[in-house]
């Protein structure tokens, strides 16, 4: 049962791949761009990993696989896949760059401790139909959002949080 799910998820996972791979095709040969190895290497290796990074792990972790990809190309790539949404760039408000795969996967907002600076996702239809409503009422095509919510996780297993507390009332105390 459990293999038969996994398998069922993989073949997702690789029909994904595939329609992923044929946008950005599609997209480097309107643009005449070249349609190099290692731009389908960057992006195979986006869409295998989950979450939120930024540029230099992504480069590390391609480095660690031995894929043979100067910092550069990471970065225009990733501007590349970017412009044609099979990526999206966030900028949380510490001035570096997060990026996530977004082809076939859930709008959703993000919540950021900034405690820990651990990233979480929420997704609430309510604020796309507000985004339809406002778009509608003032004339505004609107391309997408932006929406960030700031403030502490309540994990008590976080150990940043933990030192942190510790950090504050250690300063506290010396007043
Ligand atoms: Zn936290
Ligand atoms: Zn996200």
């Amino acid at each position: 049962m459990q293999k038969q799910i996994l398998r069922e998820k993989e073949k997702v996972d690789s029909e994904k791949h595939e329609t992923v791979k044929k946008i950005f095709t599609t997209y480097l040969e309107v643009k005449e761009l070249r349609k190099t190895p290692e731009r389908f290497a960057i992006l195979e290796e986006i869409y295998m990993r989950g979450g939120h990074f930024d540029v230099e792990s992504l480069y590390i972790s391609m480095k660690n696989k031995n894929y043979r990809v100067s910092r550069a190309t990471v970065y225009n790539t990733l501007d590349l896949l970017v412009a044609c949404d099979l990526v999206s760039k966030h900028l949380f408000g510490d001035s570096m760059a997060r990026y996530e795969k977004s082809y076939g996967y859930k709008q959703h907002d993000h919540l950021i401790c900034t405690d820990c600076n651990k990233i979480m996702e929420f997704c609430d239809p309510r604020i796309q139909h507000t985004q339809n409503m406002v778009g509608e009422l003032l004339k505004f095509k609107i391309s997408h959002h932006s929406l960030v919510l700031y403030g502490s996780c309540e994990d008590e297993k976080c150990a940043e949080r933990k030192q942190f507390i510790k950090q504050k009332e250690s300063n506290q105390a010396s007043k």
